[in-house]
């Protein structure tokens, strides 16, 4: 047991990729302050972790100043799926830009590490491929995803600007498509999509012809690799891609999830949403070469426990739930 413990606070501790962090932190003998507005994450999702005397979780919306004492910040506050941060984008916007600032407000005032959440998307639709983290990237200031997109650009801009200003420690970690447990069954993203599609026996939508990629992490790889990002000394920060470098097809993901939850569902063609990128994989040589990271699950190891995950919560609600197990 450490003498001492660490206080950190985790902005979105509520949602998906912010449970498992606390959950992580907890278990190294943190302690740790969740902050969430619950606008797309839940208290379902912390649950288990109320009783631990050394979690707390606060509602509090990030675009307003906060006043607490902690050693480090992971800023994951914000909505992650084009769905949910293209419900009000201007909210989107305001999280990204004006969190951003709060919480570098909050760290320069206290002497905080700081990481911030960023994204892949800040590349857009890339015509650099795999992403490296000096490209510049390719996104459209005005289209739907802009809100997101510009405000995780402008986000960066102002961890770089604090760090120049006000010397503020900070870290950046480019996130790439993450999947896993605690995803919201009704997010929109892909494979949560995908994955409650099959199990009730649904269309599947494939967006597009489905000749699109994405590289998908497992949730447990995603978190060590922000973990030893934080841990490493004032002279890394970042950018730094954060994902799971196997590409893989749309359309190839869809078969696979049919073939896994052993689903009838038919595979149906809908539009493709306007700035969708093409094709997405990161470059990991810097998280590797800086962090000894990489991930370690298999897409089909880490889809095997999703979909155990979504296949429980569709037994629970009585939904389709009679569907064989898992044949993959
Ligand atoms: P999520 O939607 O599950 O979690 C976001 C959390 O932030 C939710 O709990 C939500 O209620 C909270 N939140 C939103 N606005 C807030 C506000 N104004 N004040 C306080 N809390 C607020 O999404 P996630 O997948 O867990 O993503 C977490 C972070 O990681 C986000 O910043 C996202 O941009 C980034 N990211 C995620 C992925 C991914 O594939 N999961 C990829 C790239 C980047
Ligand atoms: N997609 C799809 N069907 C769905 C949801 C998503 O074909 O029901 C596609 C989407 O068009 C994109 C990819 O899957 O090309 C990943 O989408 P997601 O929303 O998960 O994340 P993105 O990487 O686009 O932010």
């Amino acid at each position: 047991m450490k003498l001492t413990r660490k206080r950190v606070l985790v902005t979105g501790g509520a949602g998906f990729l912010g449970s498992h962090l606390c959950e992580h932190l907890l278990r190294d003998g943190d302690d740790v302050l969740c902050v969430d507005n619950y606008f797309t994450g839940r208290k379902d999702n912390i649950a288990h972790l109320i009783a631990n005397p050394h979690f707390e979780a606060m509602r509090h919306d990030v675009t307003f100043p906060l006043y607490v004492e902690v050693d480090e910040i992971y800023n994951l506050a914000c909505p992650a799926s084009p769905v949910h941060y293209q419900f009000d984008p201007v909210q989107t916007t305001k999280t990204s830009v004006i969190g951003a600032i709060n919480m570098l407000g909050l760290a320069k005032r206290i002497g905080a590490k700081i990481l911030q959440a960023s994204t892949s998307e800040v590349y857009g639709d890339p015509t650099v491929h795999p992403q490296t983290e000096d490209y510049r990237g390719n996104v459209n200031p005005l289209g739907p995803r802009a809100c997101y997109d510009e405000g995780k650009r402008c986000a960066e801009t102002l961890f770089f600007d604090y760090l120049r200003q006000h010397r503020v420690k900070i870290k950046v970690a480019r996130i790439f498509n993450t999947y896993g447990p605690r995803m919201h069954p009704n997010d929109g993203r892909v494979v949560s999509n995908f994955i409650m599609q099959a199990l009730r026996g649904e269309d599947i939508t494939l967006y597009g012809d489905g000749s699109q990629t994405r590289a998908f992490c497992y949730v447990d790889d995603l978190i060590d690799g922000l973990v030893r990002l934080m841990a490493t000394g004032d002279a890394i920060i970042g950018p730094m891609n954060i994902g799971n470098p196997r590409e893989i097809a749309v359309r190839e993901l869809a078969e696979r999830i049919i073939r896994m939850t052993g689903s009838s569902s038919r595979i149906v063609k809908l539009p493709l949403p306007p700035d969708d990128p093409a094709q997405r994989c990161p470059d990991i040589g810097l998280a590797q070469a800086q962090l000894g990271w990489q991930p370690h699950v298999a897409l089909e190891d880490g889809l095997r426990r999703t979909i155990a995950y979504f296949r429980a919560m569709v037994a629970e609600q009585g939904g389709a739930a009679a569907m064989q197990p898992a044949t993959a």
